[in-house]
């Protein structure tokens, strides 16, 4: 997609859990090559917002398009297939796996259930081509000299990064990552940062849920702020940072 182009359109998104209103008649849009940030405190609705995205939970009502196509009725599998990469806030590695293998896993599953089923289907023809790929995204994402080391053997900021390189396999035009920085050294963030800015470089688009501000800070084009499932601030960084009711929002949770 052309840089500017319209990607994703949330259009009064609506989650209610019981009485519980997760996410509020949300709005909010994403361009191909942004880097947009979905903030706000914990308990938000950022990942619920990020599951009614990725099809993991359907809308009590709103609308969803991506590239012009309403989404939200789709399942997260069809959903992958037209273009959405995500990653879990909780890592869901095979820590006994290689680098390679959980890549390559990921490549080969989509964002489908099924592993095993999956798995005993393959033939060597189809386990090559998957190993090709899930190697090339591993150098992508600069994990090339951990690509025999076991997944678990690595730091937590480099199985982050391991987890894009799995999110990067659907061949993405728009990566959705749930609080990728949660629990990261600086330094970890610094190299998770420049991976990001390499990826809008390359084109990719990106929705980045966050609780850290500065994380999001001197990466996102556009912030889009949560606070009880309602948005109380859009627009570019440095105003949404000095917007009173995102400070008191941030004090405040
Ligand atoms: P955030 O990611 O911003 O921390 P969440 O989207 O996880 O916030 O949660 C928003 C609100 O919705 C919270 O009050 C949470 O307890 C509630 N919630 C989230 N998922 C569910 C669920 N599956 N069932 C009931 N309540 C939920
Ligand atoms: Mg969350």
């Amino acid at each position: 997609p052309a840089a500017g182009e319209l990607l994703l359109a949330v259009d009064r998104a609506r989650k209610e859990f019981g009485g519980l209103v997760a996410v509020n008649d949300v709005s909010f849009e994403v361009k191909a090559g942004q880097i947009v940030g979905l903030i706000g405190p914990n308990g938000a609705g950022k990942s619920t917002t990020f599951n009614l995205v990725t099809g993991v939970l359907q809308v009590t009502r709103g609308q969803i398009h991506f590239h012009g196509e309403r989404i939200d009725a789709l399942s997260s599998r069809e959903i992958v297939k037209r273009g959405i990469g995500r990653t879990f806030q909780h890592v869901k590695l095979l820590p006994g796996m290689t680098v390679l293998e959980n890549v390559a896993l990921g490549a080969h599953l989509r964002g489908s259930a099924g592993v095993w089923r999956s798995i005993a289907r393959l033939n060597a023809t189809e386990e090559g081509r998957l190993m090709a790929e899930a190697a090339q995204q591993i150098r992508r994402v600069g994990l090339e000299q951990h690509m025999y080391d076991e997944a678990g053997s690595l730091a937590l900021g480099q199985q982050r990064i391991l987890e894009i390189a799995r999110a990067l396999c659907c061949d993405p035009t728009l990566l959705l990552l749930d609080e990728p920085a949660a629990g990261l050294r600086y330094q970890e963030k610094q190299r998770l940062a420049e991976l990001l800015r390499k990826l809008k470089a390359e084109g990719m688009s990106v929705l980045l849920v966050e609780h850290d501000m500065d994380f999001v800070m001197n990466l996102a084009d556009q912030l889009v702020v949560m606070e009880f499932g309602t948005r109380i601030a859009h627009g570019l960084p440095q105003d949404v940072q000095n917007d009173p009711a995102v400070v008191e929002a941030y004090l405040g949770g």
